[in-house]
Formats: C-alpha cells, structure tokens, sequence
C-alpha cells in the first residue's frame, strides 16, 4: 500500500507554479490539464539538447530522466517499474492491451463493459464482434449511475473473457466502483482492462487495491502531462501470456534468421521511436502528482467539483447533468437558452475555457439518458472557489 497522508495543498504556489493560471480560467482539465513549470522546462530543456547535441546523443544524456518517468509511474500505480509501457496516448495504450487479448477469442467468448464506456473501446469491440463473432454484454448501472455488482456477478460464466470498464467517463463525473469490479474478475480470473484516462491524477489509483490487469491513461489530462503521451499497465502474471498485436524491434529482439525473441516486461508493447522530451516531462507531471499525493488531490477536485455543481443548480435555466453516488471533477450541465458549442466559445472570448462532449464520445449512456451534447466543466486542484464563482457569474450572464 502506498502511503495516502493527507497533505494540505499549498494553492498559491501551485497556481505560481503553474503559467497558464495567470490568464485563463481553464475548466478544461479533462480534455488537457494545464502544464506545471516544471514539466514545461523539461520538456525545453530536452528539446533545446537534441538542438543543440543532436537527438540520439540527447536521448543517450537524458536517460536518467527518461527512467525516471517509469519510476514514478510505478510509485502512482504501485506496480513494478517491469509492469509500465509508454505510450502515445491513452487509446494506443488500450488498443495494445485489447488487440493483444483479443487476438485469442473465438466466436461466442462475451466481453462485459459498462453504459459509460469511450466509444474508441466501444467501437474495438464492435470491430472484434463483427470479425470474430464475440459478443458484447453491457453491465446494467445501478440507480445511481455506477456498474450494479449484482449485475455483473450474474454475469459471469464460462464464455466471458475480458472485462473492460471505463473508470470516470469522459462526460461526467461519476465514478465506478472498481475495486469491487475487480473482486467479481479475480475470484472468476477473468481478465480486468482499466481505463484510467480520466481518473489518473484525479482519483488515488492502485493496482493493488483496484485488482485490474491492464491500465491505460493519457499524461496530458489529469496529471497535467504534455500532449502525445500515455502509458500502460499490464501485471506480470498476465504479461507472460500476452503476445503484442504488433512488434517492432523494440518490443521483440531479431534472435535468429526465423526467430525473435519477445521483451519480458510490459514494454514489448511500447515502439522504439518516442517524443523523449514529452515523456521526461511526463516524468515530472507524475512526479508532482506524487509529491502532492493522490488523495489530497482528489479531495481539493471533488470539492471545488461539487462546489460548482451546487452553484450551476441555482441558476435557473442551468440543468446538471452528472450521476454516480461519488462524483469527481468532471461536472457536465445544458441550458435550454443556448447550444451548448456556442456556449463553449462565447465563455472563450471571456478567457474561460470548458468543453463539450457529445453522444458520440459515449452513445449507450447519453441515448439511454436523452442527451445529445453537454457542456463539460473539469476542474482541477489548481482551480479555486472565487474561479467556480467567475463561472457560475459568466453564464448567468449568458443564459440570462
Ligand atoms: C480521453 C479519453 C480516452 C482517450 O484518450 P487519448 O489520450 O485521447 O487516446 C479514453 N478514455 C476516456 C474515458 C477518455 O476520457
């Protein structure tokens, strides 16, 4: 178990820390978190070394600072530096876990997901379904939004091969209950595919305690990372089994004329070229994360997230749109007095950014629920009360 103490956050220096608060307010935390200073000179400063010493005798200076990034994703995740693949972002991280897996199912083996999964998850096991025939079995939510454990318990039999569950869905801010998932897949060892993109940074992740096989996450959302980079997960036991989708002469070693011989940790699954700079910087996107530590983290986002909740529900032609018991930072709303796209520019040209998220990004649970495009505000630690309150003002401005 890592340790979770309870730091206080030091928010002025955190937001001193950070460039972008000094002129925008950004609620766009789940599309890209705004970049620390540290995690920007990194980044320049590896950019500024492949310049100046060229970029493979770069690569040859900065390894420390590359592994460092592996170190510290093994300290996020408590996992083994063997566990973790970096990756480009958080979709081709899935894809090499779920392609991989999926290259051995058979026509009639059953996938279980949820009502909230990613359409780019959605839209593989659409593609496996169609071409090897596999079947895909939604878990029903609770009341209250989140995967019913009963359900899926019921589910279980010998033909189910993979479950995948999508931790904090792209647009809202309900959470699923993934230790319990992770229960139900290990006592009918059933392997567990995590996506963590909106969770990671946002809410404590262990492997350990989550019990998943697989992870994937972005580093440019939550953790604050630079664009084009993302990792995976994948514990030892499983790895052994797993046989990339695709190899390059990183992943595996051309051994002998007719033969090659696979990597034995998790990076088989990683490409020999990187963006290095993106990735030493994510290095210390994650870093900073640990050093303010995970749970005081997510205790600063569900505040401020439920703070601006309750300020959206008092206007009057604003409806809050998030489910789940336990909410995060992902806060997601509509008006009837604008379109939710215009809305998102007009709170632009007033320096506040937010999103949207459409029924696209995730059908079964927008459909079931009537919905066809919200406004997404995410928040991040860095956020303040008096930001929430700038917010809840401008669009009282704009619904008015
Ligand atoms: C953003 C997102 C992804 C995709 O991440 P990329 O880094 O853009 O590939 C996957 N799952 C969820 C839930 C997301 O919100």
């Amino acid at each position: 178990m890592k340790n979770n103490s309870i730091r206080e956050l030091n928010i002025d220096s955190i937001r001193a820390d950070t460039p972008g608060c000094g002129s925008i307010l950004h609620f766009n935390n789940a599309g890209a978190g705004l970049i620390a200073r540290p995690v920007l000179n990194a980044v320049i400063e590896h950019i500024k070394l492949e310049s100046q010493i060229g970029g493979y005798e770069a690569a040859d200076a900065a390894e420390m600072a590359f592994e460092n990034t592996y170190q510290q994703l093994a300290q996020f995740l408590n996992c083994s530096v063997k566990e973790l693949a970096l990756m480009e972002n958080a979709t081709v991280a899935w894809q090499a876990a779920f392609y991989s897996l999926a290259s051995r199912f058979q026509s009639g083996d059953r996938i279980i997901t949820s009502e909230v999964e990613y359409a780019s998850n959605y839209i593989a096991y659409l593609q496996k379904a169609k071409c090897s025939g596999i079947k895909i079995d939604v878990v029903p939510s609770s009341e209250t939004g989140e995967v019913d454990i009963v359900a899926l318990e019921n589910m279980i039999d010998k033909d189910v091969k993979l479950i995948a569950i999508t931790h904090i869905p792209t647009n809202g801010g309900l959470v699923n209950p993934v230790a319990d998932i992770g229960r139900v897949a290990n006592a009918a060892s059933i392997p567990f595919l995590l996506d963590a993109c909106q969770s990671a940074g946002q809410v404590p992740l262990d492997v350990e305690v989550i019990g998943c096989d697989m992870l994937s996450a972005a580093g440019r959302k939550y953790l604050r990372g630079p664009r084009g980079t993302g990792f995976l997960y994948v514990r030892q036991e499983i790895l052994e089994s797993l046989e990339p989708y695709m190899l390059d002469l990183h992943g595996a070693s051309w051994t002998e004329y007719n033969k090659y011989t696979l990597r034995t940790d998790t990076r088989r699954f990683e490409n020999w070229e990187f963006n290095i700079a993106g990735q030493i910087g994510l290095g210390v996107a994650v870093d900073y994360a640990n050093t303010l530590g995970q749970q005081a983290i997510y205790e600063r986002i569900s505040k401020l997230a439920n703070s601006l909740r309750e300020h959206l529900k008092t206007l009057p032609s604003i409806i809050v749109h998030d489910i789940g018991r336990e909410k995060a930072g992902i806060v997601s709303f509509s008006t009837p007095v604008i379109d939710p796209v215009s809305l998102k520019m007009e709170l632009r040209k007033m320096g506040i950014n937010c999103s949207t998220s459409g029924v696209s990004s995730t059908r079964l649970d927008m459909v079931r629920r009537g919905l066809e495009v919200l406004n997404r505000a995410s928040v991040h630690y860095y956020n303040t009360d008096e930001e929430v309150r700038r917010f809840s003002e401008a669009l009282t401005t704009l619904v008015r």
